[in-house]
């Protein structure tokens, strides 16, 4: 076995034993990505003098020596950061993102910034200036997004474990098409700060990992309270202690009456079946909750909710302030579009004219307002649907991950696809990706729901789920 293979926690069982130096996995870790990096592109920057100066020095913590990639819009002081946009140039942030902070106190190591779609705006990671990235099950299909190339880095076996974000699905979407554990966790439970916006009060930082033991010792690090970010929790730290002795039994686990109708692709109501019986064969209890507003409303909320504040937040990309910019404008209104028009990709810029119109004070009652009522009303449905399970079990998305570049005419399809995940992030809820087993050489995967700072129990569920189901094995990368 390479060392690279190793899980987290064996690698920090072997760095502590002193079986392993950090020197020796940073080489393993470092010649695995470049025997695949040609056919998976999940890199936007390699950070090869940062991690040999951080080896260099003395490192603690219990991360001591662990390699890691960011996703590239979480901030690494004096890294470039690009979102995966054009219009940060070569943008290097004065400060670190604060996950990124804790993990790097607690002594990992950056092997680089990762591959997303800009401004983290799309489900397949191919919205990006830099390129798409490549599933490592199967190259020529998509990784899934907005985090691909976090979800990708896991699943190629390049680092044991990484950071993404998600707004609307895009830790649990990846994760899933990567045959990964991703978590999404309770808006507040991680620290935003330094991540770019996209829709501030949509947005959370979360891991991906190969085991759910690796995502409760990630976890451990990363929710800290952060005075820094005002939406981030205040009371004692929650705890991800690693316990083998979980279960399930007398837990309800309930399906959500309104999607029984829509289609999956079969691999995935293959895998709804065979999860089901694992948690009835564990005790559990499967129910069924009602949640109409979220069938019917919540891809309309979402979307109008998102472009809305993407707008605001994405109004700072001036050529003033930030990287890219024109230098021989006739004047600031020419420097303002020409520095937008060519520094944006087109997903964005439609996003922020639509959030632009939503948000236009004539309408903004009619489309803005009205979307933020609608939450609350979704998350008083959610409210009302805990009270009668535990956990709600359904897809991370409704299809096997697309081949790159096929193009659906439907433009609302990909849209109407993240119904499967952005409900969670309407009400600030937990939503856990686990791995379900193989269908042909690709990775299904399932998602998990709970209550709000229910984190730590939706871990503890994950692991049950996990010990029936098996762990994703580490995928070819491409390589013949
Ligand atoms: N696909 C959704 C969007 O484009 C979600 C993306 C995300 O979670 N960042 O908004």
């Amino acid at each position: 076995m390479e060392l690279y293979e190793l899980d987290l926690y064996s690698m920090i069982e072997k760095l502590k034993a002193k079986e392993i130096s950090p020197q020796e996995l940073y080489e393993s870790c470092k010649a695995r990505i470049d025997s695949c990096e040609e056919n998976i592109h999940a890199f936007i920057t390699r950070t090869d003098d940062f991690a040999k100066k951080q080896l260099s020095e003395n490192l603690s913590g219990i991360f001591a020596g662990v390699p890691t990639v960011m996703k590239d819009n979480l901030c690494t002081q004096g890294i470039k950061t690009t979102a995966a946009s054009k219009i940060l140039g070569d943008w290097r942030p004065p400060y670190d993102a604060t996950a990124w902070k804790y993990l790097r106190e607690a002594g990992a190591i950056l092997m680089g910034k990762v591959n997303m779609d800009e401004f983290a705006m799309g489900n397949t990671c191919g919205n990006s200036a830099y390129g798409p990235t490549h599933n490592p099950n199967d190259i020529s299909r998509v990784p899934g997004g907005s985090s691909g190339g976090s979800a990708a880095a896991v699943s190629a076996g390049y680092v044991p474990f990484s950071l993404g974000s998600d707004t609307g699905g895009s830790i649990r979407q990846p994760a899933s098409f990567c045959g990964v554990y991703g978590l999404k966790p309770t808006y507040g439970m991680v620290s935003r700060y330094g991540l770019i916006s996209y829709g501030s009060s949509l947005d959370q930082i979360g891991p991906f990992a190969r085991t759910i033991r690796d995502l409760q010792l990630v976890m451990s690090v990363i929710a800290r309270h952060d005075p820094m970010d005002s939406s981030c929790f205040r009371e004692k730290n929650p705890d991800f202690t690693h316990r083998e002795d979980v279960n399930i039994k007398g837990k309800k686990f309930a399906l959500v009456k309104e999607f029984q109708d829509f289609t999956l692709d079969a691999p995935i109501a293959d895998a709804m079946t065979k999860t089901r019986k694992v948690l009835e064969d564990e005790g559990a209890i499967i129910v069924e909750v009602s949640l109409p507003v979220v069938a019917r409303y919540a891809v309309a909320c979402y979307y109008a909710l998102a472009m809305s504040e993407a707008h605001t937040n994405l109004e700072r990309y001036d050529g003033v302030r930030y990287g890219y910019t024109v230098t021989d404008a006739a004047g600031v209104k020419e420097m303002f579009e020409r520095v937008r028009s060519c520094g944006f990709g087109s997903e964005v810029k439609s996003r922020i004219i639509a959030g632009t119109c939503l948000t236009e004070p004539s309408r903004c009652d009619e489309y803005y307002v009205a979307a933020t009522k609608v939450r609350t009303l979704i998350a008083q449905e959610f409210t009302r649907a805990f009270g009668e399970t535990d956990y709600i079990l359904q897809p991370a998305s409704p299809s096997m991950p697309p081949k790159i570049g096929e193009v659906d005419d439907d433009e609302m399809k990909g849209y109407e696809a993240d119904l499967y995940t952005l409900p969670v992030n309407l009400a600030g809820l937990p939503g856990l990706t686990f791995f379900t087993g193989y269908a042909e050489k690709l990775p299904v995967g399932l998602q998990l729901i709970g209550p709000r700072w229910s984190d730590p129990e939706l871990l503890n569920a994950g692991l049950v789920l996990e010990r029936h189901l098996g762990q994703p094995k580490i995928a070819n990368g491409g390589i013949k």
